[in-house]
């Protein structure tokens, strides 16, 4: 197997289009919202692509020509109007913590960074309602304090709720509730780049949006769904022997009222966690966030596969913490303490346990970090991150068909083209990006 196809570009828009609709855009929403600093250009115009020694060596470097920061749903579809009439390709930008360089405006044009469309329009007994660059710990924050929690959260809580939308999958609360297009999305407010400017939508007619990369419009207000919360209680535990931890994973999933999270990986991630979140430098840990009526058997759980019980703890703060080292975090940490020596693939599948010596075998060195997930149906299927020392291009794809035939659905994240609902997402730009504006490379066009 190859690497995917990918969709090259490079500046698409003549200058004197850029140059006229900069210039316009300045003069409708105001010349503080537009920033022409090259060093701030530069900044904003990447994300946490650098994860992958591929990307870093393989993704079109270009440097948006201006950074639009709107405040207000106004002023974004001021610029989406002079945008579609000056045919000026707009990158969408959250907090760019998305890792496949989705939000790297690789035509140029105008980086819209939504970051400072903040603010909780409303809270309703099972929805919230925010602007599309509100951070998901803000939503969050503000539910718990009326004994509420969000269905969902990604590790990286910082981020904002529509570029989770848009560039996300699911994270804290999957295993329970599943991924983002599984009924946490109620509305979106989106901007589309067809002149109809702002619509709302409900119901099945979100899904052309969702993990979309911004390619089909831009998402300014979302409302989405919310649950009592529970007594969340934090439990951190150390394993001599990984396959304990995994098998304990295992149990976690099966778990009654489920996990809010659980993650279990190998000696030498928790070497580059945060201090407080590193148990001992060499054994296997086990996080997870339980329900409090379940503490007993947790802890049996534990001791049964041989892991020691290491903390327990009752608050907000340590629940983050366990939340915020799930998924893609275990291994940011890992990669971030030595960039160039690793890189990681993704899977999902019981053959992560059960097959997990010939999974670990599929690349020299690989080492493992695995969250607990359930498949529709409320069968296990753990999500893993597969992390090995990087040596070609060519190898990580043949081991990708290596996961695959194990039985895993297994996937690289070193493309940065969408990899979900393609037809969909290409039948829906079609008519909502006719100039094909949005977000360019990201989506294959017929
Ligand atoms: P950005 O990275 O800025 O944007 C993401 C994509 O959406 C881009 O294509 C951008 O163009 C587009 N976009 C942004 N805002 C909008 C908008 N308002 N309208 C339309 N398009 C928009 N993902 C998960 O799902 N779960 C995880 O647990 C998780 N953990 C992660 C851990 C690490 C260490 C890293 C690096 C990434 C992780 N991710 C995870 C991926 C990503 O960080 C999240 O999806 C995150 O929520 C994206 O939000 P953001 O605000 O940073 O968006």
């Amino acid at each position: 197997m190859t690497a995917p196809d990918r969709t090259e570009t490079g500046r698409t828009a003549p200058d004197h289009a850029v140059t006229a609709a900069i210039a316009e855009i300045a003069q409708a929403i105001g010349t503080a919202a537009v920033e022409l600093d090259p060093e701030a250009r530069e900044r904003l115009s990447r994300d946490e692509y650098r994860m992958s020694p591929v990307l870093r060596r393989t993704l079109p470097v270009v440097v948006a020509d201006a950074v639009v920061t709107p405040i207000s749903v106004d002023d974004v579809v001021a610029v989406m109007r002079i945008a579609v009439a000056h045919g000026v390709p707009v990158t969408p930008r959250g907090k760019g913590t998305g890792n496949y360089g989705q939000a790297v405006p690789m035509a140029g044009g105008i980086l819209l960074d939504l970051s400072r469309l903040t603010g909780i329009e409303e809270i309703g007994d099972a929805s919230i309602t925010a602007l599309a660059g509100t951070r998901i710990v803000q939503l969050e924050q503000a539910l718990r304090r009326d004994g509420r929690q969000l269905l969902l959260l990604p590790s990286t809580m910082q981020s904002t709720i529509g570029g989770f939308l848009a560039g996300g999958t699911g994270g804290s609360g999957s295993i329970e509730h599943g991924f983002i297009e599984d009924g946490f999305v109620l509305a979106i407010d989106v901007v589309l780049a067809d002149g109809r400017g702002l619509v709302h939508l409900e119901g099945d007619d979100v899904l052309p949006y969702l993990h979309a990369y911004g390619t089909t419009g831009i998402i300014v207000r979302v409302t989405v769904a919310h649950e009592p919360e529970r007594d969340w209680t934090s439990v951190l535990a150390s394993f001599e022997d990984f396959a304990g931890a995994r098998r304990a994973l295992m149990a976690l999933i099966a778990l009654e009222p489920a996990p809010r999270i659980a993650s279990t990986d190998m000696a030498e991630f928790g070497r580059a966690f945060p201090k407080p979140m590193t148990l001992h430098p060499d054994t296997a840990s086990l996080r997870t966030v339980v329900d409090r009526s379940a503490l007993e058997e947790v802890e049996s759980i534990i001791a049964s596969h041989g892991g020691v019980v290491e903390r327990v703890e009752h608050s907000l703060p340590a629940e983050f913490q366990v939340c915020m080292l799930g998924f893609n975090h275990a291994t940011w940490h890992l990669i971030s303490a030595e960039p160039d020596r690793w890189f990681h693939a993704e899977a999902m599948g019981t053959a992560l346990v059960e097959r997990a010596d010939e999974v670990l075998a599929v690349w020299p060195g690989a080492i493992q970090h695995l969250d607990a997930m359930r498949d529709r149906d409320g069968s296990p299927m753990p999500i893993g991150m597969i992390v090995a020392p990087y040596t070609t291009e060519a190898a990580i794809f043949e081991g990708v068909e290596r996961l695959r035939e194990l039985g895993l659905f297994a996937s690289a994240p070193h493309s940065w083209t969408v990899n979900r609902r393609i037809d969909l997402l290409t039948e829906t730009a079609a008519v909502t990006d006719p100039r094909g504006i949005l977000n360019p490379g990201k989506l294959p066009r017929g």
